[in-house]
């Protein structure tokens, strides 16, 4: 039962027809009390071998992830997923990503270790028969779907709405959700003066420690006192300073907290959005 790490077993290998029939069936999940339902359960998918809650989950991403994940994932091993894929899908699994880029996989039949980009698992079908298992393709699955973060990834907090978001892995610095982000080239409204911008960038530095050219924080400037210190500094230049043929990356720049900027594309969403609120 000692995982062995011999390395992968090279895709090629899978293809092989005669590989389809496992040559020992009692080896493939030991502890399964659900050894039934794992072949019953092959090709039935949304059926009623499903009776526990994952079956809810799963409905509506089973139409779609089905064929996507499956076109990449399954397409060289059609031969021999042995209904690893609907299992992946259907069975009861927790999937937490760890610190270091790998997933923990829990199961009725036992926690395991999923490294996503190296494609091993701790788990007795891969270790033993070098599968593509199925805690290997419930991960791709969730991370597919973005239920999880990728293995490049890291559960973030917005700092503007607190909401939990993907980052980059080494991000720095405060962070900002889909919502609140910004990309270079965003054409923005100052929400002091209504002024249009177009961001440069989105530092990682705090309102509180970014300082303009004279040695002051832009948090300690009356005009940005209704928004967070914490929040990471967005570089913008004016509109109007900018000139036929002179390139933005060119123009002054100005600090702003996130949040006093707002995307000019999103100005009529918010407006509806504190029409929501104020019900
Ligand atoms: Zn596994
Ligand atoms: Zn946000």
């Amino acid at each position: 039962m000692t995982p062995r790490r011999d390395g992968p077993t090279p895709p090629t290998a899978r293809r092989s027809p005669s590989a389809v029939t496992p040559p020992v069936d009692g080896l493939r999940f030991p502890s399964t009390s659900g050894g039934d339902r794992r072949h019953t359960a092959d090709g039935v998918r949304a059926g009623t071998a499903d009776s526990d809650a994952t079956a809810d989950s799963d409905a509506t991403a089973d139409s779609d992830a089905a064929a996507d994940s499956d076109a990449t994932a399954d397409s060289d091993a059609a031969g021999d997923d042995d209904g690893r894929s609907a299992r992946a899908r259907t069975d009861r699994m927790t999937v937490r990503p760890l610190r270091d880029r790998r997933y923990v996989v829990e199961t009725d039949g036992g926690t395991y270790v999923v490294a996503l980009v190296a494609g091993t698992c701790t788990c007795p079908d891969h270790a033993i028969r070098g599968s593509r298992c199925k805690h290997l393709r419930r991960v791709a699955m969730e991370v597919t779907e973005g239920t999880i973060p990728g293995p490049d990834e890291r559960v973030g907090v917005c700092a503007v709405c607190g909401a939990e978001t993907f980052v980059p892995f080494d991000a720095p610095g405060p962070q900002l959700c889909a919502r609140h982000g910004f990309e270079s080239g965003d054409l923005v409204r100052d929400r002091e003066t209504d002024t249009p911008l177009v961001v440069v960038a989105v530092t990682a530095e705090r309102a509180d420690a970014y300082r303009t050219e004279t040695g002051r924080p832009i948090a300690a400037y009356a005009t940005n006192a209704a928004y967070g210190d914490h929040e990471p500094v967005v570089e913008a230049v004016y509109v109007d300073s900018l000139r036929p043929g002179s390139d933005v990356v060119d123009a002054k720049r100005y600090g702003f907290p996130a949040s006093r900027l707002v995307r000019a594309d999103d100005a009529g969403r918010e407006t509806s959005d504190a029409v929501e609120e104020n019900r």
